[in-house]
């Protein structure tokens, strides 16, 4: 099972994944190891969008007594660093890479531009779109299903810190059911926490396959290749 069994993917990467154990900030050697596993899958041929949370920085729901406006723009401004340490650890293993921000900085990234982020996909670079979908009151796994239709990739890959999705949490539930197949539906009405309804709303209304497994090189590498890991939600 060597070949890869898509074409072009986006990977979403949550702040906390960026974060490892200490939860907050940027751990370089998490960040390094993605890196590698993206160069990996870049190199098998797959084109690879990545869309990054911001959560190891902020979370606009979460920022009591702040207008919420504010408090998603500068959970936006987050993701937009989250972007930039990927860039650099990608480069430094001389990966090609853009950076496309749903808010224009141009001192920073290119603003988003879906054509020529789908041209610099074609030409086998990178792109890693921060600033979520620029707009306060979504999430980046909105931001995620977004570019990922209209980068039209074939699947979402969404990497988390569980292996896969439980109908409760694993850790302080011992008997949690683990789930391999869900459909969008599913995830709706049991208000499995995959993704949020938005984001999953969205999935379900253009078809597009999303596939949840805990971040790993390894598993990045075997998920473009079609291994059975953790949940599929289709
Ligand atoms: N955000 C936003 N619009 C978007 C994407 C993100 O306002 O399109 C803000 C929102 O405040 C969110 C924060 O950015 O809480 C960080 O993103 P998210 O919580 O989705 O990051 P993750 O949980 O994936 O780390």
């Amino acid at each position: 099972m060597d070949k890869p069994v898509y074409k072009r993917v986006l990977l979403k990467l949550s702040g906390e994944a960026l974060a490892g154990e200490q939860q907050r900030g940027i751990n370089n050697d998490i960040v390094n190891q993605i890196a590698v596993a993206i160069k990996e899958i870049n190199e098998l041929g797959v084109e690879v969008a990545v869309v990054v949370g911001g959560g190891n920085f902020w979370r606009g729901r979460t920022s009591e007594g702040m207008d919420r406006t504010t408090a998603d723009y500068i959970g936006m401004l987050a993701t937009v660093m989250n972007a930039m340490a990927l860039q650099d650890a990608l480069e430094n293993i001389d990966v090609a890479t853009r950076v496309q921000t749903g808010i224009e900085m141009r001192q920073v990234a290119e603003p988003y531009i879906r054509r020529r982020a789908v041209r610099h996909l074609e030409k086998g670079r990178v792109v890693i779109f921060g600033a979520g979908t620029g707009n306060p009151y979504f999430s980046t796994d909105t931001a995620a299903a977004l570019r990922a239709l209209e980068m039209e990739a074939e699947v979402i890959l969404l990497a988390k810190n569980v292996d896969a999705v439980y109908d409760k949490d694993p850790k302080v539930h011992p008997d949690a059911q683990k789930f391999e197949k869900l459909s969008y539906m599913d995830v709706i009405r049991k208000e499995l926490k995959v993704m949020d309804s938005t984001a999953t709303s969205l999935c379900k209304d253009n078809n597009i396959p999303i596939k949840v497994f805990e971040l790993s090189t390894e598993n990045i590498i075997n998920a473009v290749k079609g291994a059975r890991l953790g949940t599929t939600v289709e």
